[in-house]
């Protein structure tokens, strides 16, 4: 992450934390470091394990807690993806990107080609009883891994249906 970046965000967790009026204590300081050191999406097992190789135990309800903070703060995103763990993502990339969600397996992937993005002028964006603070784009379809099922299935489907006469008679004829 670029240093201007790092600071813009250290700045704004800074300011949260008076807000709030909390300590930017040693374990938050840590979590929010290396958050910020992740440019993909993670969860709460991931920075355990992180913090763990680095010898800095943290505990899971410090862990959830500060998610939930930097949540509120809008410094990173909680994903709605059908998957056992949330998955977070620093807000500066997810709004960068479309988020693919496959209807079949639940596969999540990022999709970061796409030159359009649909995302919403907030500024412009005029709701009642409701103040937006940012938007997320969810794609939903069919995984690549799910097509290629779907077609071998859908092959073995139609080899078992013929029926077995009419292989007989596709064959060649004898000399
Ligand atoms: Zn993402
Ligand atoms: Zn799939």
């Amino acid at each position: 992450m670029e240093d201007a970046l790092l600071n813009e965000l250290d700045n704004l967790f800074d300011g949260y934390l008076k807000e709030k009026k909390l300590r930017r204590t040693t374990e938050r300081d840590a979590i929010f470091k290396l958050i910020c050191s992740f440019s993909e999406h993670f969860d709460v097992n991931m920075l355990n394990e992180r913090l763990e190789g680095d010898s800095f135990h943290v505990s899971k309800a410090t862990l959830y807690a500060t998610l939930e903070l930097l949540t509120e703060l809008g410094l990173i995103v909680r994903h709605l993806f059908p998957l056992p763990f949330a998955q977070y993502e620093l807000r500066v990339f997810a709004e960068t990107h479309l988020h693919r969600i496959c209807l079949k397996c639940g596969a999540v992937s990022e999709d970061k080609g796409s030159k359009v993005l649909p995302t919403v002028n907030l500024a412009k964006l005029k709701m009642v009883r409701f103040t937006p603070a940012y938007s997320a784009t969810y794609v939903y379809g069919i995984c690549s891994k799910c097509t290629f099922c779907i077609k071998q299935a859908k092959a073995a489907e139609k080899a078992a249906e013929t029926p077995p006469e009419q292989t007989l008679t596709t064959r060649k004829p004898r000399k």
